[in-house]
């Protein structure tokens, strides 16, 4: 297949003047800031798309790529829905949060009760709520699907104005969960809450021989499993994570709630991360040995095992700006998909930038989800920005070119990452895609919501 490469934009480092607006990752402009608008009550967001022509797009923390967020022609506008944000209500089993809430405020919010969403968080929570739904962010856990399948209600303004709510039992529920931010602006979500478990969380590292049938195992003997496979060197850190015992949980709260690790700690892994500092050292040449990139792998040396709430054991990311694409496989295949990387892995020898990012939910109710309806195994791949706003060659050419091997396998992108568009076959992908682009015509159908990039997707 013919692919036309989009590059993966450079990041600026000028200052910035403030005239534009751009992304979180400073490598696209989104449009005029003159054309944003925040409203920070419903009643303004209804005002805000119904005055003024053009077209409209919504944004939250920004953290997708520009295409995704990018005002669509001079005249269109954007609309930032973080002022609409915090608790809404809460009853004894789910908790209504505004659209804009970030996820750290959700978490802390339903931490402080005991008690959290039924689908495990992803490694950081600055994103939006209603972004997190729209693009299908995900954490790790066969058990669950994504954040948006945590989602009993969504309430949304629609392109004339009206306020609809979509429940689980409305027909369209499945499009408005991960709706891209072209069905209308979520103004507020109703999320399912649950007794927050604590977790023992074990930390190994082991061969990758027989990755592709220890991943399920994983996965599915454990409530909660994250792996980063190190391809060159044959190796795999893994977290599996179980509900504590009576002592364990006793000991955490005896510690006031606070993560606990264990003083054992394992050295099995810091060959590997110096090889992996080194190659990433070269890509960056940040030159402070702490940097935010570093510390990503950094942790993984002298790692111990820990007991804590599930945010306190996986939401431990450290946003820096990057280049990220991750991959759906349907569980099923993961055995086949991965002898087929490991084959590609040792015929082309790539670059490796980071180790590869593996983490399996359960099925997603989205008709767009990456996950539908099949437990998933989502491939994670990232490239770190150098000072200078570059990327490395080696670490570009690694994702073009292990995205085109998934794509060739019948692998689904991550909508809120990057991805090469031409590679996909949508309709073939996913069996509602037909589904979404009518109730899109029903709730918009002049296709307000919208801009060149979802314009080309669903042409
Ligand atoms: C450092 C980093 C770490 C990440 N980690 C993970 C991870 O662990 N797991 C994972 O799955 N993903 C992860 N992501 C991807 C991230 O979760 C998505 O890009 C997410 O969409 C970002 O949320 P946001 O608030 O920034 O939304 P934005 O990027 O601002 O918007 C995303 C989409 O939501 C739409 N939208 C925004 N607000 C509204 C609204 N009120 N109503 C309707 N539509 C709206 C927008 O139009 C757009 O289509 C990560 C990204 C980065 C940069």
């Amino acid at each position: 297949m013919a692919v036309t490469v989009t590059a993966y934009p450079r990041r600026s480092t000028e200052l910035d003047d403030g005239t534009e607006l751009w992304n979180w990752a400073g490598n696209a402009t989104l449009g005029r800031s003159a054309a944003l608008s925040s409203p920070g009550t419903e009643e303004e967001l209804r005002a805000a798309v119904t005055s003024g022509g053009g077209r409209l797009r919504l944004i939250g923390s920004r953290m997708s790529s520009g295409r995704m967020l990018r005002a669509a022609a001079e005249g269109d506008r954007l609309l930032d829905t973080r002022r609409l944000r915090g608790l809404l209500s809460a009853g004894p089993d789910t908790a209504t949060f505004a659209g804009g809430t970030p996820l750290q405020e959700v978490y802390d919010v339903l931490s402080a009760s005991g008690r959290v969403l039924p689908s495990s968080p992803g490694v950081i929570a600055s994103q939006t709520l209603a972004g997190a739904l729209a693009t299908g962010t995900h954490g790790q856990g066969l058990r669950q699907g994504s954040i948006a399948d945590a989602a009993l209600g969504i309430r949304m303004v629609l392109a004339d104005g009206s306020v609809a709510e979509f429940d689980r039992d409305h027909p369209s529920f499945g499009a408005v969960q991960l709706g891209l931010g072209v069905l209308g602006a979520v103004s507020a979500v109703t999320l399912q809450t649950v007794p927050s478990p604590v977790y023992s969380c074990h930390k190994d590292a082991v061969s990758a021989d027989d990755l592709g049938t220890r991943l399920t195992a994983w996965n599915r003997e454990n409530a909660l499993s994250k792996a980063w496979w190190f391809p060159g060197e044959n190796l795999v850190h893994v977290w599996t994570a179980q509900e504590a015992g009576p002592a364990e949980a006793r000991a955490y709260r005896d510690g006031g709630g606070q993560l606990v690790t264990r003083a054992e700690t394992s050295d099995a892994m810091n060959r590997t991360i110096d090889a992996t500092l080194t190659n990433m050292r070269g890509d960056t040449r940040i030159t402070d040995v702490n940097g935010k990139p570093y510390r990503t792998v950094n942790r993984f040396k002298d790692f111990s095992d820990v007991t804590g709430d599930v945010y306190q054991v996986f939401c431990r990311g450290i946003a820096t700006p990057q280049i990220n694409v991750e991959i759906a496989v349907p569980l099923a295949r993961v055995d086949d998909v991965v002898t087929v990387l490991k084959e590609w892995h040792a015929r082309t020898n790539p670059h490796m930038h980071y180790p590869v990012i593996l983490r399996c939910t359960g099925p997603s109710s989205a008709w767009l989800s990456p996950a539908h309806e099949q437990e998933t195994c989502y491939f994670g791949f990232v490239v770190y920005y150098a000072e200078d706003g570059t990327l490395s060659a080696g670490g570009m050419d690694f994702l073009r070119a292990v995205e085109e091997v998934l794509a060739v396998e019948g692998g689904r992108p991550h909508w809120g990452k990057y991805f090469e568009e031409p590679l996909y076959d949508w309709p073939a992908l996913y069996p509602r895609w037909d589904d979404f682009r009518r109730v899109r015509d029903q709730l918009d159908p002049q296709h307000r919501f919208a801009n060149t990039f979802t314009d080309a997707l669903f042409a």
